[in-house]
């Protein structure tokens, strides 16, 4: 299976990953080096179709030595080149080159080995004289941090790569030996980010775009409740203004939930309507604490459109620092609409901000009752001449119904900051009885 791969990228150089060893079964090493070499094959421009772990077995590496050549143009393997037993890979790439010779002795790396432990006073064992061995169709490929050689061979029209597993020998043996032999091809990628809706539904309004055969190709991820447009494009479709009107298109199918490209933030997103308008924001955090803050402060160059929050925990904070009248709260409890409201108005005039947010909620798990279950979040926002509060049940426990109350405060900043239309756009987690 060619990974559904069809259409125009067809033709595109096709890469696979193997990374080899019992530890990255175990779970005892993370397997960094095949998210390093999908980096450096996407870089440039080369297409990645296939990842494999496999554990320390002669068998099992032959057949994905075998089962991989057959469909794909190169494949880089790491691991299994050390000088003990578990170390596989050598021997497995003789048998699926199908050569009946035994491994041969490397000249060349055998004189490197010596001198790399004459270098450091040390006696070679013999276990070490076995990484000199190669496929007799096989070329070494020297190590300049180790002492496991590499190996280049091909299998059919595959060109293979085995590269050793630590990554400080590994890396740059690649930049060495594989990436100046690598096809010269163009591919872009870009990513759109969203807030505010599911994948589904954002997922529906790209229709046929996200159709597996087009090219730029467009997938989505959602993490930490941003859902994220991704786009690959090769040859002409990855020209920077194709690439400009890709995202677009897809920004405008989006709107007003697309907030930014790339490495944009929710933060920085609001950060950017607000120095274009010379205003300044403020915010009053109960439930989040000022997770919401700390979202805006982790952005670099925040102070100039950010003049600070208040944690308002205890309704005695409320009334102190944001001067919410104590009737409010008896008569509609911390967390209400009027309440909510109330924060914003006091936090807008105690930070002396155009704009301010409040968040007032429920974040579990104890303290949610029938009337206001756990989730339930309300979220007010002030702006010159512009008041409005959004009523919110965030599904979760309570890490997640805070991350989303706080980045949500965030976007329904930057949808008043956009205009009445785009707050009126629903999100995912609004109340049907709005507020
Ligand atoms: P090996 O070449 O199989 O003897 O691997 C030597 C060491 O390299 C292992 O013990 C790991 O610490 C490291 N290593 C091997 N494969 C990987 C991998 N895919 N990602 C990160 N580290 C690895
Ligand atoms: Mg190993």
């Amino acid at each position: 299976m060619d990974c559904g791969s069809s259409g125009q990228t067809k033709n595109s150089v096709s890469a696979a990953i193997i990374s080899v060893g019992d530890e990255l079964m175990l779970g005892q090493t993370q397997d960094t080096n095949a998210k390093w070499l999908a980096t450096q094959f996407t870089l440039r421009g080369v297409v990645v179709r296939e990842f494999r772990t496999v554990h320390d077995d002669l068998d099992a590496i032959e057949s994905v030595f075998r089962e991989l050549s057959a469909r794909h143009d190169i494949l880089v393997i790491t691991g299994g080149l050390g000088p003990t037993d578990d170390d596989l890979t050598r021997e497995a790439l003789r048998r699926a080159m199908d050569e009946v010779e035994p491994l041969q002795v490397d000249a060349q790396a055998l004189a490197a080995l010596d001198r790399w432990f004459i270098d450091r006073g040390r006696p070679m064992s013999a276990n070490n004289a076995l990484q000199a061995l190669r496929p007799k169709g096989a070329r070494c490929l020297t190590n300049h941090l180790g002492t496991a050689p590499g190996l280049y061979a091909t299998i059919g029209r595959a060109q293979i790569w085995c590269l050793p597993g630590p990554p400080r020998e590994m890396e740059p043996m690649f930049e060495l030996e594989v990436a100046p032999h690598l096809p010269r091809a163009v591919m872009a990628t870009a990513a759109v980010h969203s807030f505010g809706q599911g994948e589904s539904f954002l997922a529906e309004l790209l229709g046929a775009r996200m159709a597996r055969d087009r090219n730029p190709l467009i997938g989505t991820t959602a993490s930490g409740s941003i859902v994220t447009a991704r786009i690959r494009a090769v040859d002409a479709a990855a020209d920077s203004a194709a690439m400009e009107s890709a995202m677009h298109e897809i920004e405008q199918l989006w709107t007003p939930y697309a907030f930014g490209r790339d490495q944009e933030t929710l933060a920085g997103a609001l950060g950017k309507l607000l120095i274009l308008r010379g205003e300044r924001v403020s915010l009053a955090e109960s439930c989040t604490g000022g997770l919401a803050g700390s979202f805006i402060t982790a952005q670099s160059g925040s102070s100039a459109w950010f003049a600070g929050g208040a944690v308002t925990y205890a309704n005695g904070a409320k009334i102190d620092l944001l001067q919410v009248p104590n009737e409010l709260l008896t008569a509609h409890g911390a967390v209400s609409a009027p309440v909510a409201l109330a924060m914003a108005r006091g936090c807008a005039a105690l930070f002396k901000t155009q704009w301010s947010a409040s968040i007032t909620g429920i974040a579990g798990p104890s303290g949610g009752s029938e009337t206001k279950p756990v989730g339930e979040v309300f979220i007010g926002i002030c702006g010159p001449r512009f008041e409005a509060v959004k009523q919110f049940h965030f599904p979760g426990e309570r890490a997640s119904i805070r991350d989303r109350a706080a980045k949500a405060a965030l976007a329904l900043l930057r949808f008043a900051l956009l205009g009445h239309e785009a707050f009126a756009a629903p999100m995912i987690w609004e109340s049907k009885k709005n507020a």
